[in-house]
C-alpha cells in the first residue's frame, strides 16, 4: 500500500481519528473586546442575497461580514507591529499548516486560577515526560477554557480589572519565539495572550514575540481534550486573504487511536 492508502485505511478503520478543533462560527461567536480608545473588530453577521425567492428562485446564499480575527482563527506575522515585515496569511508555507501537534494540559491549574500563565518550567517538565518539542510543531495549550465558549460572559470572565483568562508569561513567550522549535501556539481563549496581557511588559507578549519571530497563532480551539500529548497532526486552513493579517480557519487534527496507531 502507498502511504496515502495506508492513511485512508487508518481513517476508515478508526486507527486514525479526525477531530474538529474549530468552534462553530455564527452571530453568537464571542469576539475580542478591546477597551477604549482602541477600535474593535466586527462580529460575524450575514445578510441574505437570495433565499429560493424572487432574488434567486433556485438558490440560497448570504453575504458575510466579519473581522479577520473572529472565532477560531489564524494570526499571521503581519498582525503585529513586531512582525510587520513578515508574512501575510496568504503567504504562510503549507508545511506549517499541516504539522505535528503537541498538547500541554494545564486545565486543572486554570480551573483554580483563571489568570494562570504558562511558564518555561512547565514546558521543561512536559519535555521530561514526553520528549523534546518536535521540530516544526504546533504547541497546543489546553486550558479547559473552550467549555465556556458558548457563554460570552464566562468566556471573557471580565471584572473592573479586565478579562481574566489564562495565557503565557512574558519570559515563556520570548522563549517560545526565540528558542523553541515550534511554528506556533494554539489556544482555547479568544486570543493567544492572557486576559490581563495588556499590562504586561511588553504588552501582549505572545503576539509581540511569536509574530515578531515569524511564528503563528491559532485561537478559540475546542476538543483539545481529545488529543494525546504527542503524536497528532494538525491541519489548519485559513483563507488565503492577500495582505490579510489573519483569517477565520477550520482546524482539524489527525489523532492516533489504539495500539497500532501509536509509535
Ligand atoms: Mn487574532
Amino acid at each position: 500500500m502507498t502511504v496515502l492508502a495506508q492513511l485512508l485505511a487508518a481513517m476508515t478503520s478508526g486507527a486514525v481519528d479526525i477531530v474538529d478543533l474549530s468552534a462553530p462560527l455564527s452571530e453568537r461567536t464571542p469576539v475580542i473586546q478591546l477597551p477604549p480608545p482602541f477600535a474593535n473588530t466586527k462580529r460575524f453577521s450575514r445578510t441574505v442575497v437570495s433565499h429560493y425567492d424572487d432574488r434567486g428562485p433556485a438558490w440560497a446564499w448570504y453575504d458575510l461580514e466579519l473581522g479577520e480575527h473572529v472565532g477560531t482563527h489564524f494570526d499571521a506575522p503581519i498582525h503585529w507591529i513586531s512582525g510587520r515585515e513578515g508574512l501575510d496569511v496568504s503567504q504562510v508555507p503549507l508545511r506549517s499548516l499541516i504539522a505535528p501537534a503537541v498538547v500541554i494540559d494545564k486545565s486543572a491549574e486554570c480551573a483554580e486560577n483563571p489568570d494562570f500563565l504558562l511558564e518555561i518550567a512547565h514546558i521543561e517538565e512536559w519535555e521530561q515526560r514526553h520528549g523534546r518539542l518536535p521540530e516544526g510543531s504546533w504547541l497546543l495549550f489546553r486550558t479547559g477554557w473552550s467549555a465556556r465558549g458558548d457563554d460570552e460572559q464566562a468566556f471573557f470572565n471580565a471584572d473592573a480589572q479586565g478579562p481574566h483568562t489564562p495565557g503565557v508569561s512574558v519570559e515563556c513567550a520570548r522563549w517560545l519565539a526565540e528558542e523553541a522549535p515550534i511554528v506556533g501556539i494554539g489556544v482555547e481563549t479568544v486570543g493567544t495572550d492572557a486576559g490581563l496581557a495588556a499590562r504586561f511588559d511588553p504588552p501582549f507578549p505572545v503576539h509581540h514575540y511569536l509574530l515578531g519571530a515569524g511564528k503563528y497563532g491559532i485561537t478559540q480551539l475546542r476538543n483539545l481534550d481529545q488529543l494525546p500529548p504527542t503524536g497528532s497532526i494538525l491541519v489548519v486552513a485559513p483563507l488565503p486573504i492577500v495582505g490579510g493579517t489573519g483569517s477565520p480557519a477550520r482546524v482539524l487534527a489527525l489523532v492516533p487511536r489504539g495500539e497500532e496507531a501509536r509509535p
